[in-house]
């Protein structure tokens, strides 16, 4: 823990029930958010993630292990007493409330005067581009606008910190990729940290600072974006973020033995070759270090196509390449071919 640190949790256990039907949910999870930071934590269903969060926002207490925010040990807190905030998939705004009193509830609740609340409510609608729709009562508003008003609402009282529970699962595709500009948008305008809940690895990949991948209540790899891509630590990680090939290998003399047994050079240690499709090429049979492959099938995608190759040994993989000019593929399933992979993109994980 530094004091750059929002949220610290140390070795945070939580159990639900008892006996032979306890399911542990956080399994020793140990992570710091840095302040200011937007941070992701990505997973399968049921993995944890929300447990973390709510732990986070004080609706549960843990079984081991500690909470700080901003460096305060918040461990047996109730949630009204931590600086953070909560916006659920749900929204949960106030039904008989517009869209102006919802922003300004926990406001009045403080007990701020009546000018300061006015003020503050309208930055904040200004913020979320809903000034027009202040008056409106919340029913009477769309899937996206109800959102926005949720925002407002949950950083009206300046949390230090604000959890994100998948709160754009319920939008459509379109409106979804909208809202996760405007999110990024309002996490850089006031600075407050945000920690964000999705089982979306494009979502994670776009909008984060750093994400921490979780997998049976454990936290599998924390990183930024661009490291959990090229560079992810298990296979679990390689294969949940994006399309990936993993090969069986054995130690060569200078890195990796395919099955095949092709030498290729590869980062890191341990039994599985991973490497991205878009990081393998076609190359021409007879150029140094290619490896001998047959072309499978050929699948066109628009601007790229997705060629499916079989090493000697009957190991698959797939090459992602771009569509040449013309769209001529210059190979077709049955031929024989060279791969090779980009320097430095494939790494042997566990
Ligand atoms: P999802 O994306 O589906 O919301 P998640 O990653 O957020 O999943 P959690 O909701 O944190 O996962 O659940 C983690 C595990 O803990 C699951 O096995 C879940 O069934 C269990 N669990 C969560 N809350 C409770 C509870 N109140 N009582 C019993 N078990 C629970």
């Amino acid at each position: 823990m530094t004091s750059q640190d929002a949220v610290t949790a140390q070795n945070v256990v939580k159990s639900f029930g008892q006996g032979k039907v306890a399911v542990r949910a956080l399994d020793d999870v140990s992570l710091s958010i840095r302040k200011g930071e937007f941070f992701t934590l990505l997973g399968p269903s049921g993995c944890g993630k929300t447990t973390l969060l709510r732990l986070i926002a004080g609706f549960e207490m843990p079984s081991g292990g500690t909470i700080l925010l901003d460096g305060q040990d918040v461990t047996t807190l109730p949630p009204n007493r931590r600086p953070v905030n909560t916006v659920f998939q749900s929204y949960a705004l106030f039904p008989h409330l517009t869209v102006r009193e919802n922003v300004g509830f926990a406001l009045k609740m403080q007990g701020r005067d009546r000018a300061e609340v006015e003020d503050r409510t309208n930055r904040m609608l200004a913020l979320v581009k809903m000034e027009e729709l202040a008056d409106r009562a919340t029913a009477q508003l769309s899937g996206g606008q109800q959102q926005r008003v949720a925002l407002a609402r949950a950083l009206a009282p300046q949390p230090k910190v604000l959890l994100l529970d998948e709160p754009l699962s319920a939008l459509d595709l379109k409106l979804r990729k909208e809202m996760q500009v405007e999110l990024k948008r309002l996490q850089k305008e006031t600075g407050i940290t945000f920690v964000f809940v999705t089982h979306d690895q494009e979502e994670a990949l776009t909008m984060s600072d750093r994400i921490g991948v979780m997998s049976a209540g454990r936290l599998q790899q924390v990183a930024t974006p661009r490291e959990i891509y090229t560079a992810p630590i298990n296979r679990f990680v390689a294969g949940f973020i994006g399309e990936t090939n993993f090969l069986p290998v054995t130690k060569g003399a200078d890195g990796a033995r395919l099955g095949c047994g092709a030498e290729v050079t590869a980062l890191g240690e341990g039994p599985v070759l991973t490497v991205r499709p878009e990081q393998v090429g076609v190359v021409a049979t007879d150029q140094p270090g290619a490896i001998a492959a047959t072309v499978d099938t050929l699948i066109y995608f628009g601007t790229d196509m997705h060629v499916h190759l079989r090493l000697s040994d009957g190991a698959a993989l797939v090459a992602r390449l771009p569509l040449p000019p013309g769209g001529d593929p210059g190979i077709a399933a049955g031929d024989g071919v060279g791969v090779a992979f980009a320097p430095g993109a494939a790494r042997l994980i566990g």
